[in-house]
């Protein structure tokens, strides 16, 4: 594993903070960042609704090119809701003839969304061209899936692919005609090496690692202009079959720390559509806040209990190379806004709670002694869960002669990071707000890892219990 370890970050790494304020628009010259470095200094991902249209492309190049002393790396999504929008056409496909292919409207959105950007954008005809044959490729992809009727996870793979490979085309043919240099790279052909474990791949860091570094580590000494890698994010290629795999739904954030572990570097940033990661879900509780510092395994916590924010996975590279890379989540909305830092290590003195998650519709079990058994036969975790359909079935027939097993649905799980240390003080101020909401906890846990204690409680009482206990921890003075 030891030629896997990046090199040290020293001495051409900065340490980023808030970009300058560049003027907004598309009549802004953009200036070529970091041409004085040697090597990379920072990998800055951005997720589709960074990316939506020409118009957000073009200011995703300005917050790229405001860090005048950064080298960037840039990993990029599909762009707006293009990945839905194939996996969408996949399944049309599938009952389409394959002569009306061409006409699904899945389709017709995405070759619509990346002409006019390309037009809009003034790629030139080169990277148009490059963006005709990608549609056309996928357009006959589609054919196949219609005649064969048949979508294999293999297949979807490399349908989902031609969001992020249409996206960084794009994007780097528009540096390049700003004046910026800038050179495209699908991330399956520089060293995203992966299981093959189609539609949910898991990164070969031993593989990948060593692989990154040497494709994106700039020749020693060579003159002229750097170029700055715009990457695929979600892509991978599979070890062992060499087809191209995807990492997860939300998996760029993935690509994003991956390849800042591989260049040994200080801090990768992510730029989202909110003001980095947020007290709750802004979604079911506006008044949601940003959280300062996290920690990987609060970060990771919070993903693993459903926090769409971040890939469950990004924080790993972190802690493969030692916990020395810092993750910043930025709003590419709101560039001003400091955002949240996740390290390995943060000043815990003033926490209490950190954040919350709700996770809806979930099924609840119950079990009894010599259950933990089963469990890890199962390879299931003792913790409270949620359980898909084919596991659920597994389980309750191990259970079979054991114990009498029964299992409700309608169930949610509201999450709560919290401080270790300070466990019983929250829990007294969960059960006041339970009290007083009038809400019947169905069941409650402490997490193995004790970041987090989880209340599972009935479907229609779900948001009225997380806005309580937000408002409890958030909303006023602890
Ligand atoms: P991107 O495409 O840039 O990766 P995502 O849509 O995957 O962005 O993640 C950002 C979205 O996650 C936000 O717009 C928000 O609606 C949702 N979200 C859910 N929980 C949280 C949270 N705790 N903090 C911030 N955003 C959250
Ligand atoms: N485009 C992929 C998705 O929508 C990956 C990502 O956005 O991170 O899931
Ligand atoms: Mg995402």
């Amino acid at each position: 594993m030891d030629g896997a370890r990046p090199m040290s970050a020293e001495g051409r790494a900065v340490r980023s903070t808030v970009p300058l304020d560049t003027p907004v628009g598309s009549d802004a010259k953009l200036q070529a960042p970091g041409q004085h470095l040697d090597q990379v200094s920072v990998v800055m991902k951005f997720g589709g609704s960074s990316v939506a249209n020409a118009g957000r492309l073009r200011e995703v190049a300005q917050i790229v090119c405001s860090f005048p002393d950064q080298l960037p790396c840039v990993v990029l999504s599909a762009m707006g809701k293009t990945t839905n929008l194939l996996l969408q056409a996949g399944e049309e496909a599938l009952h389409a003839r394959p002569a009306a292919v061409s006409g699904l409207a899945p389709l017709r959105a995405i070759r619509d969304l990346h002409l006019a950007t390309a037009a809009e954008l003034e790629v030139g005809p080169e990277t148009t061209a490059e963006v005709q044959q990608l549609l056309h490729q996928l357009e006959q992809l589609l054919v196949g899936i219609s005649i064969m009727q048949d979508l294999t996870h293999r297949a979807r793979d490399s349908l989902v692919s031609f969001g992020e490979r249409l996206s960084t085309r794009l994007f780097a043919a528009y540096l390049r005609a700003q004046g910026v240099p800038a050179a495209q790279h699908d991330a399956f052909d520089i060293g995203v090496i992966t299981s093959d474990t189609f539609t949910n791949a898991d990164v070969s860091y031993e593989l990948s690692l060593p692989a990154l570094r040497e494709a994106l580590t700039l020749p020693d000494g060579e003159a002229g202009p750097k170029p700055l890698p715009i990457v695929t994010g979600f892509l991978g290629r599979g070890q062992h079959t060499g087809a191209i795999t995807t990492l997860g739904r939300g998996g760029s954030d993935l690509t994003c720390t991956l390849l800042g572990a591989a260049l040994g570097l200080p801090e990768v940033q992510v730029w989202k559509d909110v003001d980095g990661v947020l007290t709750t879900d802004p979604r079911v509780v506006p008044a949601a806040r940003p959280v300062a510092e996290l920690t990987f395994e609060e970060a990771t916590e919070l993903a693993f209990f459903g926090a769409t924010v971040l890939h469950p996975q990004a924080m790993q590279p972190a802690q493969e190379v030692g916990g020395q890379l810092g993750v910043r989540v930025k709003n590419s909305y709101n560039r001003g806004a400091p955002g949240t830092l996740i390290t390995a290590d943060r000043d815990m003195s003033a926490a209490l709670v950190t954040a919350m998650v709700l996770k809806s519709n979930v099924t609840m079990y119950g079990f009894l002694a010599r259950v933990f058994d089963v469990f890890a036969r199962q390879k299931l975790s003792v913790d409270v869960r949620d359980l898909i359909e084919d596991e659920l079935e597994h389980l309750m027939s191990a259970f079979q002669g054991i114990a009498k097993a029964s299992y409700r649905r309608g169930m949610s799980i509201i999450c709560l990071i919290c401080n270790v240390q300070r466990t019983s003080h929250v829990l007294e101020r969960v059960f006041n707000v339970l009290g007083r909401e009038n809400v019947n906890v169905q069941m409650m846990s402490q997490g193995a890892s004790k970041t987090n204690i989880s209340l599972i409680v009935r479907d229609g009482e779900a948001k009225k219990t997380l806005t309580a206990l937000h408002a409890e921890f958030f909303e006023q003075q602890q």
